[in-house]
């Protein structure tokens, strides 16, 4: 998977603090820490503040696996906590009122 990129190009050298090691990593670890060597399925929301990581990604991988990946985004907090209200509601009953 890594041998799609250039390791001699930004943004590999860049950093940032990984919220699942608790420790700096470089960008280029995040490319091959996932299952099977992909990308780690953090990766957006770990680098979108950084550098447009979707168009790095978007341009080096190949659509299938852009969209495998882009699939498995985490959706954001209040959109999780949505989902999980609709759904006791459903659970409950009081979804129809
Ligand atoms: S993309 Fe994954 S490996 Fe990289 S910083 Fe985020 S959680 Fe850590």
């Amino acid at each position: 998977m890594a041998d799609r990129f250039d390791k001699h190009q930004e943004p590999m050298e860049m950093k940032r603090r990984c919220p699942r090691l608790g420790h700096d990593i470089l960008f280029e670890y995040c490319l091959e820490s996932g299952e099977d060597d992909f990308p780690c399925w953090k990766i957006f929301d770990c680098w979108w503040e950084i550098f447009d990581v979707e168009a790095y990604l978007k341009a080096r991988l190949p659509e299938g696996e852009y969209r495998k990946l882009a699939q498995k985004k985490p959706k954001p907090k209040v959109a999780s906590i949505l989902e999980i209200v609709e759904a006791a509601k459903k659970r409950t009953g009081k979804g129809s009122e």
